[in-house]
């Protein structure tokens, strides 16, 4: 599944082990300790290898004593992954929805994709941040995916390519109905301006 978004920027929904992923960079949906933990965390710790973990505990001592606040992110090299560089972020932990959820799991996108493009980067994959351990619904928690990953991309000045890499089958369902009820919207929203734009 794929979203053309014009001058050859491509935002992709795949199904996979993100570990596996060979884009510049992966995004590790990282807790605030930066010393790994379950789920994409342990996954990207075991299969990268120690040096990641080692400049996670270099970047908590120097810029990062009280932890990676939520929303925020910082890159790492990838050790032993296909992937050039890890990019942790903390997403939200759900509490029902009315302590900034939302506004904080899209700056965990907006945050990586900044860093991705400090560093000059092509192509960046994310795992469906916040939606294991930290409870946030699958639903919502999509959409903001796709529509900050697409905000973002349109304006970024060197990724050309974002990939969202969900886990299970389930998973790939809800994310398939996110991008057509947005690519929908979106063609709303042209017809809109082009309408517009005639008067
Ligand atoms: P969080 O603590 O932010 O909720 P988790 O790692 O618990 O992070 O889960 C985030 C999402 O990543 C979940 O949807 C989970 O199914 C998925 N996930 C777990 N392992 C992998 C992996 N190796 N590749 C891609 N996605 C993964």
């Amino acid at each position: 599944m794929r979203l053309e978004l014009g001058n050859g920027k491509l935002l992709e929904v795949v199904q996979g082990d993100i570990t596996r992923e060979a884009t510049d960079a992966i995004v590790n949906a990282a807790n605030s300790s930066l010393l790994g933990g379950g789920g994409v965390d342990g996954a990207i710790h075991r299969a990268g290898g120690r040096s990641i973990l080692e400049e996670c505990q270099r970047i908590r001592q120097t810029r990062h004593p009280g932890g990676l606040p939520t929303g925020q992110a910082v890159a790492t090299a990838a050790g032993r992954l296909p992937a050039r560089y890890v990019i942790h972020t903390v997403g939200p932990v759900w509490r029902g929805g009315g302590s900034r959820e939302a506004e904080l799991l899209a700056s965990a996108y907006r945050e990586s994709i900044r860093v991705a493009e400090e560093l000059g980067l092509s192509s960046l994959a994310f795992p469906a941040i916040s939606t294991g351990a930290y409870g946030f619904p699958a639903e919502p928690a999509a959409e903001i995916a796709l529509r900050t990953a697409a905000d973002e991309l349109r304006q970024a000045q060197h990724l050309r390519l974002i990939k969202l890499v969900v886990f299970d089958a389930a998973a790939l369902n809800i994310y398939r109905q996110e991008l057509e009820r947005f690519s929908r919207s979106e063609k709303i929203e042209r017809t809109d301006r082009s309408i517009k734009n005639e008067n």
